[in-house]
């Protein structure tokens, strides 16, 4: 429940306002130095003080638990052809060994360090659903139960997605050995989706992600879109490799982002997580939609994945927010400054990420991820503003990298000037979870997180 005693769930017609904070409010000089859309003000932040520095916490809209534990562990060639598709074979390797007790351990550990990261709310794209050969657990929702225990016992807040996934390709080919613990069909899917809906909380949001196109039949997306609530926030990997298109055109007739836009009611409630690969009207068309596109900048780049067109997109006026997805890195700031950087490399320039309102490329990206943070994720965050989730961040005022410094610097002087992590607290529904840098559960976590790893390494 957010401060006050009004839930922060969001309203299916809830629009986040560029305006965060009432603008015509006094200030007062013990007031908090608070982030909004229109820059530093100073503004009351219950619980805050004068010498705090507040951002609203950051949104993470892409994120797979599992793969904490295997991030380093991809990095030596199999194949001088290596590849997104050979790296997946290492995961479905690594994806079999894991049990609810052992992902439990590896998402507690994640969302710890995603915590001190600054991210408050995580939303999780799951598919990890079944025994290892396939066989549903005693409770078809066991996996899931693991990831929502996570997120209580760090205090993220989190929309988790469980994933359809049906089949192999394009083709319809059944899944092969070990994508079976992913699968359902859509009877069974929608049974899982609604025990997990009706535990929704204050903060637990329960929305859909199609694993991709390959993987879901054009009907039983449509089937599915029909049965869930209105207000279910919905994902899909959309445009990830060249590959992906490819078969796509030659299957159905268009490319993945054409062929969606044309055939699902995409708007606002609609998040296309990797959109890499796009040609001008489907940049544009997304951008239209109103959908959200999640980029994830150092998992795509350490897939090789390929770059986002973000000048076009945001020059469309595209809404867009990061995720830290194989969680190789989990560091807005990393997430952020790639999204800048893999730019400039391409480029050659710099600052591409301005728009008109700004010339602030570190402004520019927190505002563009907060905004978007509310219809990814189902919540009402992403702003300071009374009726919001009371999810928030207390930037270390007093780093070195701070020094002597405007105000009007510090967004840029945290995303820019290096790797020591200026997040100081972190506040999630109005209960600080993180103080000095650190998660206030972080050993005991980081033990079992530990003894998990012997067991998955074993
Ligand atoms: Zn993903």
């Amino acid at each position: 429940m957010a401060e006050g005693g009004v839930s922060c769930v969001m309203q299916p017609l809830w629009h986040a306002t560029a305006a965060g904070l009432g603008q015509n409010a006094p200030m007062h000089a013990h007031d908090a130095l608070a982030w909004t859309p229109a820059g530093w003000q100073r503004t009351a932040v219950a619980g805050a003080t004068a010498a705090d520095w507040i951002v609203p916490g950051i949104p993470n809209l892409h994120s797979h638990a599992f793969q904490r534990a295997m991030a380093g562990l991809a990095e030596r060639q199999t194949n001088p052809e290596d590849s997104f598709w050979t790296w997946r074979e290492t995961m479905y390797r690594f994806a079999a060994r894991f049990d609810p007790d052992t992902l439990h351990a590896v998402a507690s550990q994640l969302y710890a360090e995603m915590l001190e990261a600054g991210y408050s709310t995580v939303c999780e794209f799951h598919y990890l659903h079944h025994a290892p050969d396939g066989t549903p657990y005693a409770d078809p929702a066991a996996m899931s139960r693991a990831l929502m225990q996570a997120a209580r016992d760090t205090g993220i807040r989190l929309t988790l997605l469980p994933v359809l996934y049906m089949t192999g390709g394009f083709d319809g080919r059944a899944l092969g050995e070990r994508q079976r613990r992913f699968g359902h069909d859509v009877d069974a899917y929608l049974r899982l989706f609604d025990l997990l809906h009706a535990g929704q909380g204050d903060t637990l949001r329960v929305g859909c992600a199609f694993h991709s196109l390959r993987a879901v039949p054009a009907e039983a997306m449509q089937a599915v879109l029909a049965a869930l609530p209105a207000d279910a926030p919905l994902h899909i990997h959309i445009a990830e490799q060249v590959g992906e298109v490819q078969d796509c055109l030659a299957l159905r007739g268009a490319r993945p982002v054409e062929w969606l836009l044309a055939n699902a009611p995409v708007d606002a409630r609609w998040t296309l997580v990797h959109a890499t690969h796009l040609t001008d009207a489907e940049t544009v068309g997304i951008a239209r939609s109103g959908a959200t596109v999640a980029i994830c900048p150092t998992t795509e780049a350490n897939l090789g994945d390929g770059l986002f067109p973000l000048h076009a997109y945001l020059d469309a006026g595209g809404a867009f927010g990061i995720g830290s997805d194989s969680q190789i890195s989990v560091s807005p700031v990393e997430e952020l400054r790639w999204l800048e950087y893999g730019q400039r490399l391409a480029t050659r320039h710099r600052n591409i990420a301005v728009r008109a309102d700004s010339t602030s490329v570190g402004e520019t990206l927190l505002r563009g991820t907060l905004a978007s943070g509310a219809h990814a994720s189902g919540f009402a965050i992403g702003t300071l503003a009374p009726d919001a989730c009371a999810d928030r961040i207390v930037l270390d005022a007093d780093a070195p990298q701070f020094a002597g410094m405007q105000p009007g610097d510090a967004v840029d002087r945290w995303i820019f000037s290096g790797n020591r992590n200026l997040v100081r607290e972190v506040h999630v529904d109005g209960e600080r979870v993180v103080a000095e840098g650190r998660h206030r559960d972080r050993e005991r976590i980081a033990a079992r997180y530990r003894r998990a790893m012997q067991l998955l390494f074993a």
